[in-house]
């Protein structure tokens, strides 16, 4: 061991050095996110960006390469996030060293050069190294004694320090198929001190063993074959060498401490975190797991920040955020209540940036995501922390005091869990990650259904539609939205109910944009084609709610340069925010221009005929079919309306045709539509229609319609939030286009309205005129003429059928003439295309008229190409041992079917008429094995 301990930074650079002074190319590390590989969540190996030349797709100017990779590891079983800051050895971050041959080098030169640096150049012991190579359990693959004789070869190895395993320790594949080849590991022995299993009665250590006493080093992996599948291997053309040396443990080994969080890599973010508690070392030492962890998640932040990933609710970003939230929540639990991390973040810069200088490029970005991650989270935490330990505490009293029955009973009980529907909602409500909820139930010495927490999440996807839209939960836009609520509170923009509505009188506002938010971020512009989310003061867009669809439209800057939205959806993140979802269309949108929003208008009056004709038809339905025949859903949308309601059968046509006269001779009526806000309950003593199961405020608004002004019971009377026609006549012509079932009890009535009623009214206009055209007739007797066409094409049918008849006998006929004899007896067999059961026993009956002695099997095929079988066999030969009914079940069933009859008349039916052919010439020989 060297006297003086050498730095992180020094051996990560003696490594490179080392390697490029063998000639190989220092390459810098690939980003943490794997660019064009979509199977992997972060880079994990030095090899990944070298994929590419290994699979022999891409080519590199160098064929002997070395870096430092950064990499990150957040799942698998050997890298649950659980356990990192538990114990000393795991990190979601890691450095992987490593060097390269394509093609170049072999085993001999990267064993030679490893015990090279290990032992001259870091002056590792020689007697405490111990290599393993590859010996196949199966012994389908050659033992790679390649390797094996290397290591014996190098000054000083003890020839006895080399091991053999088999395929699970020293055999790397890439996957299924593709580039493998046998590796060697190198171990080193610490000494029986750093054996962590010493109490253990029996333990042996060992390499590949269950004790911390031998460490691995480095994996050498010799590349050599390729598998075609199992268990088939052909050799590669280019063999290769891809190393890797986890960078974390080599140093601990190097700066001889115990944990990787005593190395300098680790010491002045811990440092950091005990200057900011004012802890004592013995402080330090009893909280090691939240030094370990804020240590740990504050770096791997960092990294992830510098490479593009931002905190967020799927996938990398989530990481990003459940490690800064997670580190977060163990500060708290240290006394750090302010934003710390960007503080032992800077530290992370300081130590790593002369490395990595994208960490101090982005410098401002990673302090501030982190802080502004973690005060999102703060605002949330403590309400989330105390609901879910009261949460906890109260199941692990339920759990204790079914522990204490069960044991009077002498049973087992398994450990109580917090349900994957609580897990969620905390998730959902607080932005607690299922990971910092699993930490705290640990802490509780509870679990958390995980599964369930994913079917939860899983479902909330589906019921919220997120994914389509911008694929993001409730938690975080609530965050985001009312984060940027207050701010805009605060600066005296918004006011305390928010972006003011009004769908109702105004559909175009002018104002200023307040806010622009993409990817669930707040933005300050947006660039041409970008999806964004606009905030301004006020808005006429009717967001989608009782069945009617958002409003869509546009929104156009009046200042110059200028720019415009297309708005394609509305949408309510949070209580008191309503944001416009559009596209930019041109130009580039900023914080603070002025602009003018317009609903379509078109389409908005579309849908506003739809909606009242919605409440016409709710109304008529009630008064045709009776009043159980109440909504139980609808869709107010621009080109139809659709209307499910409960009804237990299918309304006849003629109810159909009274509902649709109902409705518009209220539209013909012309009736003004009364639109009031009273109190819920007023509203209900007057008999307003109000939806099971739908949420009202304390005043609701009322739409009621009525025949006469001055008549007091409107016939139509409903709350509603929806927007409306002035007066019925505005909707112009409702055509109900479909009904149908929904589910049991439940009908739905599609129609059209106003334009879309014209429409149809057009398309069936037309279609009219074409089909009179082409019946050299007047549309109005267009239904006498297809009557007439009709009765004259069944006439043509008979004709036809009968026609075929005639054809079917003038071939038996033929074929009558020419019948063989077997044994003495005419036997006659036929197919008669066209004909008919009928036909054929007809045609048996001509046959015995011709032929007194003798038999017969006539088939054809059925209209859906089923053989169709009829046997006759004259009188005198059945006393002689034949029988029609045996005989042609003996043919039909050679043809997967059955049947039978009387001894000189059977008739049968086939399913394979392929076998037709056949099975009529086995006939032959069974009236020669038959006949007395
Ligand atoms: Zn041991
Ligand atoms: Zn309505």
């Amino acid at each position: 061991m060297p006297i003086e301990k050498p730095s992180g930074a020094k051996i990560r650079q003696d490594f490179i050095d080392f390697f490029v002074d063998k000639g190989h190319t220092f390459v810098p590390s690939s980003s943490l996110v794997p660019g064009g590989d979509q199977t992997l969540l972060f880079t994990n190996a030095g090899m990944v960006q070298f994929k590419d030349v290994f699979l022999g797709t891409d080519k590199r100017p160098y064929n002997r390469a070395t870096n430092s990779q950064k990499c990150m590891r957040v799942a698998g079983k050997h890298n649950d996030l659980d356990e990192v800051g538990r114990d000393d050895t795991h990190h979601t971050f890691f450095e992987m060293l490593g060097n390269w041959s394509f093609g170049d080098y072999y085993k001999k030169e990267a064993i030679a050069w490893a015990w090279e640096l290990l032992t001259d150049v870091w002056g590792l012991p020689k007697e405490d190294i111990y290599a393993t190579c590859f010996k196949d359990e199966l012994g389908e693959i050659p033992t790679d004694e390649e390797a094996a004789q290397a290591w014996r070869q190098q000054p000083g190895f003890n020839p006895n320090h080399v091991l053999f395993f088999g395929r699970k320790d020293n055999f790397w594949e890439m996957a299924d198929v593709g580039p493998c080849g046998p590796s060697s590991e190198i171990h080193l022995d610490r000494g029986l001190q750093y054996c962590n299993m010493q109490d253990v009665t029996g333990h042996v250590c060992q390499v590949n063993g269950d004790c911390t006493r031998y460490l691995e080093l480095w994996n050498l992996v010799f590349i050599q074959y390729n598998r075609l599948n199992e268990p088939r291997l052909e050799p590669l053309p280019a063999r290769h060498v891809d190393t890797g040396m986890g960078f974390e443990r080599i140093v601990s080994v190097l700066q001889d401490v115990d944990s990787n969080y005593k190395t300098d890599l680790f010491t002045p973010l811990l440092d950091k975190v005990q200057e900011l508690t004012g802890d004592s070392d013995q402080a330090r030492q009893e909280h090691l797991t939240p030094y370990r962890v804020i240590g740990d998640h504050s770096r791997a932040a960092t990294f992830l920040i510098a490479d593009g990933v931002v905190p967020g609710n799927t996938g990398r970003n989530y990481v990003c955020r459940m490690i800064i939230r997670r580190a977060a929540r163990f500060g708290g639990k240290i006394g750090l209540k302010e934003p710390f991390l960007a503080k032992v973040a800077q530290c992370v810069i300081e130590d790593y940036g002369e490395f990595y200088p994208e960490l101090k490029r982005n410098r401002e970005t990673i302090l501030n995501s982190i802080t502004r991650e973690e005060e999102r989270f703060q605002r949330t935490l403590e309400s989330g922390l105390a609901k879910l330990e009261t949460t906890l505490a109260r199941l692990k009293e339920a759990a204790t005091s079914a522990q204490q029955q069960v044991e009077q009973a002498a049973e087992s009980v398994s450990r109580p869990r917090l349900s994957g529907e609580q897990a969620f909602e905390l998730y959902a409500t607080y932005g607690l990650p299922l990971e910092i909820t699993r930490d705290v139930a640990r802490e509780y010495d509870l679990e958390v259904d995980e599964a369930g927490f994913q079917h939860a999440m899983e479902e909330h996807r589906l019921a919220s539609g997120a994914g389509q839209a911008f694929g993001s939960l409730g938690g975080e836009d609530v965050e985001v939205y009312r984060e940027l609520l207050s701010e805009l509170q605060d600066q005296g923009k918004l006011g305390s109910e928010g972006v003011y509505y009004d769908p109702y009188t105004q559909l175009e506002v002018e104002g200023e944009v307040l806010a622009l938010v993409r990817d669930g971020q707040s933005v300050h512009s947006a660039q041409l084609g970008e999806r964004v989310e606009v905030l301004l003061p006020e808005t006429g867009f009717y967001v989608a709610s009782g069945g009617q669809v958002a409003d869509t439209g546009s929104i156009v800057s009046i200042s110059e340069p200028g720019w415009e939205i297309e708005v394609v959806d509305m949408r309510k993140p949070a209580a008191g925010m309503i944001v416009h979802v559009g596209e930019v269309r041109r130009g580039e949108p900023q914080v603070g221009d002025t602009a003018i929003a317009r609903v379509d208008l078109q389409r908005r009056r579309d849908i506003m005929r739809n909606h009242t004709a919605t409440h016409l038809l709710h109304a008529e339905l009630q008064s045709v079919l009776g009043s159980h025949a109440r909504q139980a859903g609808s869709l107010v949308a621009p080109d139809r309306l659709r209307f499910d309601f409960n009804h237990p059968k299918a309304v006849t046509p003629e109810e159909l045709r009274r509902i649709e006269a109902g409705v518009n001779r209220h539209i013909l009526g012309n009736y003004a539509l009364k639109i009031n806000f009273k109190p819920l309950q007023e509203a209900i003593d007057e008999g307003a229609m109000a939806l099971f199961g739908e949420k009202y405020s304390t005043t609701v608004r009322t739409i009621a319609i009525a025949e006469d002004r001055t008549q007091v019971e409107p016939f139509s009377y409903e709350l509603c939030g929806g927007t409306h026609v002035n007066e019925t006549g505005d909707i112009g012509l409702f055509l109900i286009t479909n009904e149908g079932s929904t589910a049991a009890g439940i009908r739905r009535i599609e129609a059209v309205t106003g334009r879309g009623a014209y429409e149809l009214v057009q398309r069936r206009f037309q279609a009219l005129d074409q089909a009179a055209a082409a019946l050299t007739t007047t549309p109005e007797n267009v239904p006498g003429k297809v009557g007439d066409l009709l009765e004259e094409l069944s006439e043509a049918h008979r004709h036809i059928a009968n026609l075929r008849r005639e054809m079917a006998s003038v071939e038996f006929i033929r074929q009558l003439d020419s019948v063989p004899m077997v044994a003495g007896v005419q036997v006659l067999t036929a197919t008669l295309s066209g004909a008919n059961a009928d036909t054929l026993r007809e045609m048996t009956d001509r046959f015995r008229q011709r032929y007194e002695s003798g038999v017969a099997v006539l088939a054809s095929l059925s209209d859906d190409n089923r053989p169709i079988l009829v046997a006759a066999v004259t009188e005198d030969l059945t006393k002689r041992g034949l029988h029609a009914g045996k005989l042609v079940k003996h043919v039909a069933e050679q043809l997967g079917g059955g049947g039978g009859g009387r001894p000189t008349l059977a008739q049968a039916g086939g399913k394979d008429a392929s076998r037709l052919e056949q099975a009529l010439e086995s006939v032959k020989p069974w009236v020669q094995d038959h006949l007395e």
